[in-house]
């Protein structure tokens, strides 16, 4: 079956029947099987059912896919290619990204629960028009000549830096590895992916349509498998150049710490967030301002680094904005995420469903208020559902405030002051994004200026694209993914400075 041919209506639970799985690692443009002959089980969070085998890959595939990556590097076989060139293959790729858009998407959303209706209007074309957009770039960029004297040329130009690790997270598993590889492959580097062992199967196949449409072997490989194992292997390797993370807080302190136990590779996290959405008494719209706050929190189930988890509201509006609030959140109930209709699909498994409701527990524990939601649903599915939940009464310094819950969880925090939103708003180990709702130009404008996150939206809360950063202060990481910035953490810059001679 083609699951690339449209058919209408799509019955996805009948297509996912007839779905070949292929979990061996990606390697020199070769399928293989992981070394020691090792594999895991993956199961589907949507209904628990068997998914298939996957390499369970580790130091001697990392091994062999960093040589590869190496190898392909070296010989300058994709280094070496006329930015235009890159561009051209790298927009096939893109092209064969959307003609498997059924089959990834359908991929996607059996190994980690997201609605298929979001994998394929959000994940699979935000993939590929990624890659569109850096391979679009690549050849438009221009190095620098520095101002010197007459008897000197300076270039100051960027080259690729080598091999990239790429190791990503699982709640947008292709749309994470693009933020990396279209930046890395354009600038012209090789990569090595460790996609995450509760989501390995699109960047499989990413792999796999990346050498069809002609980008050289070696240049992508993908090595499934656990983080302590693979990811650790890829992270301490000494012919790793670099490694772009997104993941959590924790597992961003160890690349740090493996990059000083190794060979000092640039590292660059993309980590948690908790983030903040002040809502003034000079909001024109509140309940545009809840329906922003519900639909960016509960998408993905939650489990998004940028969910406004902290609603900061005004005292004297709070009481009508819990309330709208709650009439929002059954709007997003789980349901099967093979139904197109579907808007909340499974959280990605049991590991995830334990920590959201435990988070809900610590909250009642606290004293928080669940006004809405809070129960496990679905469980006779065999999947991992929680309905959208909504605390009221919520302090700053409960657990449910600081901690990033990964979940469709929601805190709402009351105050009293412009000065008070912003230090509590602050208040946070992360720094990722915020939201400021006003409309008093001059609030919104020193509000936004007052806090302390990469991201601050003003009056909406998700339209961006890929021409602006995305990325944190403080413990939500550093550099930054999207725009022409993320060429920086995969070139190094180089100064060549030659000497003229004023006469013969
Ligand atoms: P995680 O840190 O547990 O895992 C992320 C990746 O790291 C996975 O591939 C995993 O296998 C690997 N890993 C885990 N332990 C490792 C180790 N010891 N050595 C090497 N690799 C290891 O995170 P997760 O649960 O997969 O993802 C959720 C987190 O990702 C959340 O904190 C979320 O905020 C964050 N995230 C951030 C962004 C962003 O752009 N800032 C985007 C998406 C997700």
């Amino acid at each position: 079956m083609n699951l690339s041919t449209p058919t209408a209506p799509a019955n996805w639970h009948d297509r996912a029947l007839s779905l070949k799985i292929d979990g061996r690692c990606v390697i020199d443009g070769q399928r293989r099987d992981a070394t020691s002959g090792q594999v895991f089980d993956k199961h589907s969070p949507i209904d628990g059912r068997r998914l298939g085998a996957v390499a369970r890959g580790a130091v001697a595939d990392i091994d062999l896919a960093v040589a590869s990556a190496r190898a392909a590097f070296e010989d300058r076989r994709w280094a070496g290619k006329a930015p235009a060139v890159r561009k051209r293959l790298l927009l096939r790729f893109a092209d064969k990204i959307l003609a498997a858009k059924e089959e990834l998407a359908l991929l996607e959303t059996l190994d980690m629960g997201k609605p298929i209706q979001y994998a394929l209007s959000v994940d699979v074309p935000s993939t590929a028009r990624c890659i569109q957009w850096y391979a679009e770039a690549v050849d438009k960029i221009y190095d620098e000549i520095a101002p010197t004297g007459a008897n000197a040329l300076a270039l100051i130009t960027r080259e690729p830096m080598g091999v990239i690790g790429v190791i990503v997270p699982w709640n947008y598993p292709m749309i994470m590895a693009a933020w990396k590889l279209g930046p890395a492959l354009a600038a012209g580097n090789s990569v090595v992916l460790k996609p995450s062992e509760k989501s390995p199967l699109t960047a499989l196949r990413l792999a796999e349509l990346a050498v069809e449409a002609g980008i050289p072997p070696g240049v992508f490989n993908v090595v499934p498998g656990y983080g302590h194992e693979a990811g650790e292997a890829l992270a301490l390797h000494m012919d790793v150049d670099a490694i772009g993370f997104t993941g959590s807080t924790r597992t961003g302190r160890r690349m740090l710490e493996y990059a000083g136990r190794s060979n000092l590779k640039r590292v660059y996290n993309e980590l948690g967030g908790k983030s903040a959405f002040l809502v003034f008494p000079d909001a024109a719209d509140p309940q545009r301002a809840a329906k922003a706050v519900a639909g960016s929190m509960f998408f993905n189930q939650g489990e998004s680094c940028n969910a406004p988890s902290r609603v900061l509201v005004h005292e004297s509006l709070a009481d009508e904005f819990v309330a709208m609030l709650a009439a929002q959140a059954p709007k997003f109930a789980p349901a099967d995420p093979l139904l197109p209709a579907t808007v909340m699909g499974a959280l990605v498994d049991e590991v995830q469903l334990k920590t959201v409701l435990g988070y809900i527990e610590a909250g009642l524990q606290e004293g928080a208020r669940c006004v809405v939601g809070g129960q496990q649903v679905r469980s006779d599915s065999g999947g991992y559902y929680v309905e959208p939940t909504v605390f009221d009464g919520v302090h700053n310094g409960m657990r449910i405030a600081q901690e990033e819950i990964f979940g469709p969880v929601l805190s709402v925090i009351r105050f009293e002051t412009e000065a008070q939103a912003i230090a509590l708003a602050n208040a946070s180990h992360y720094g990722l994004q915020a939201s400021v709702w006003s409309d008093n130009i001059h609030r919104a404008h020193r509000v936004a200026r007052a806090l302390r996150a990469g991201t601050v939206h003003v009056n909406q809360y998700d339209e961006d694209d890929l021409t602006v950063p995305f990325g944190g202060y403080k413990q939500s990481g550093n550099g930054r993914d999207k725009s022409l910035h993320a060429f920086d953490k995969y070139t190094e810059l180089k100064t060549t400075w030659l000497r003229i001679d004023a006469q013969e």
